[in-house]
């Protein structure tokens, strides 16, 4: 990262330094190109003043400058004098376009490789007063010519600014990653830890998942003392009735309902370690993948129906299924696990000659499942909660009938497992109602 982040900001401090460096190459040198026309035409004004104050042009061949060069062309194109070449050795100098030029318009430019000297040369040409033309010229430079006198100071300037830019880097990047790296070193502590506006997302992100993990490792904390409570009872019992019989204190007459109580609490031991591995495999199967398929969930509530209607029967209850076909995309085993709880809930909430009702009907494209009972209720504040594990109104009742306080609290995993939507509705004294509703 610090890495990464160094060589970002290098490579965009040097790019940005060299785009800078060739506008200011471009401006230097066209500054160089106006100037070195003003000192054409400068040249030029003083040797025409020169030339109207006497007839003798003949200076003009012993000018001696080697960036200048000064030609007088007579106006039929035959040049009468030059301060480079040997002037009579030049050709009719008429067809030049910057004499052509300075003949349309008094004055004429041009910039082309001269065929004498074979160089890249501006032309400044000037009709005199007499007709004759004065023409000057000087080698244009290229931007490497121009450049190549300053080369040893802009060598010393690019390492300058290299160097620069890399210590610039360096502090840059510092300073933007260190409030990473400090809160690095305190994410343990970030609730308290005050950072900058930037990594505000990060740090709340961060707050919301450490927030989330403690709420699940008190909801774990909670659960195995639930557990271990639970387990605890019906083991002290057990103990307890085992060591009447073994220290010989029970009658002959207790024996047999003493078994009768240590047979009945390691049944709900043994329903009790189901129901947990049932839930932690629960928590763990979302995180594996379930096998779903399409199940016709009439047909699994009426296996359900059929393997209660004893229990119903030992408490005078009637259980009925009612609806129609109907086929949902779900895992068999939870989905009958599903029912089953709630209709053994159903049944044991139950009263005297009560009855319990199964009905499967399609509704909007969906599948609901209701199961009914005309048992206690539940009162409203406890609604919610019944689906909390180990939650149970009447402690009492539910363990004399078996219960575990976990049966809603699977029913609830497993609808969501299904992307189903519970709700439940309940009249105390009169009757529970819990509906689920599958997509098919
Ligand atoms: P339990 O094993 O105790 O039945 P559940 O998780 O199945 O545990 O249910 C939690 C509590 O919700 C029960 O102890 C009971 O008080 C209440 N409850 C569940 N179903 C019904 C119902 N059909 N009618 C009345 N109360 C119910």
């Amino acid at each position: 990262m610090t890495k990464k982040t160094f060589s970002k900001i290098l490579l965009f401090g040097i790019s940005t330094i060299a785009i800078t460096a060739l506008l200011i190459v471009t401006v230097v040198y066209s500054y160089y190109d106006g100037q070195t026309q003003n000192k054409l035409t400068a040249v030029a004004s003083i040797i025409s003043y020169e030339l109207e104050q006497s007839d003798d042009y003949s200076f003009i061949n012993n000018v001696i400058d080697e960036d200048t060069r000064i030609t007088l062309i007579d106006s039929d194109g035959t040049v009468l004098a030059d301060s480079s070449v040997d002037f009579s050795t030049l050709d009719n100098h008429l067809d030049r376009e910057e004499v052509q030029d300075a003949l349309t318009n008094g004055i004429g430019t041009s910039m082309r490789k001269s065929a004498t000297l074979q160089e890249n040369t501006y032309y400044y040409a000037m009709v005199l007063d007499d007709g004759r033309i004065l023409r000057v010229s000087t080698m244009a430079k290229s931007v490497a010519g121009v450049l190549g006198g300053m080369s040893p100071y802009i060598i010393i300037a690019v390492i300058a600014v290299v160097i620069i830019a890399v210590f610039v880097s360096i502090a840059i990047t510092k300073s933007i990653l260190k409030p990473v790296e400090e809160l690095g070193e305190h994410l343990d502590d970030v609730e308290n830890y005050k950072t900058e506006e930037e990594l505000k997302p990060f740090v709340n992100a961060i707050k919301e998942q450490s927030k989330k993990r403690r709420a699940l490792d008190k909801q774990k904390k909670e659960f195995t003392a639930n557990v271990s409570h639970e387990l605890k009872t019906p083991l002290t019992s057990i103990a307890g009735y085992a060591e009447l019989i073994e220290s010989g204190m029970a009658k002959e007459e207790d024996i047999k309902p003493f078994a009768s109580v240590i047979r009945k609490q390691a049944l709900r031991l043994v329903n009790l370690s189901e129901d947990i591995i049932k839930l932690s495999e629960l928590d763990e199967g979302t995180d594996r993948g379930i096998d779903f398929r399409s199940l016709d969930i009439y047909a699994i509530a009426q296996n359900c129906v059929n393997s209660l209607s004893i229990n119903a029967k030992n408490k005078n209850v009637s259980i009925t299924l009612e609806g129609e076909q109907c086929f949902i995309r779900a895992n068999e085993s939870l989905l009958e696990e599903l029912i089953y709880n709630l209709c053994d809930n159903a049944i044991r909430y139950n009263k005297e000659n009560g009855s319990v009702r199964v009905i499967i009907t399609p509704v909007d494209g969906k599948v609901k499942l209701s199961v009914c009972d005309t048992g206690i209720g539940i009162d409203e504040k406890y609604q919610e909660r019944i689906f909390e594990r180990f939650f149970r109104v009447d402690k009492s009742r539910s363990k004399a009938t078996g219960g575990t306080g976990l049966g809603l609290a699977i029913v609830k995993h497993i609808a969501q497992i299904h992307g189903a939507e519970l709700s439940i509705n309940s009249v105390l004294g009169e009757g529970t109602e819990i509906n689920i509703i599958f997509d098919r």
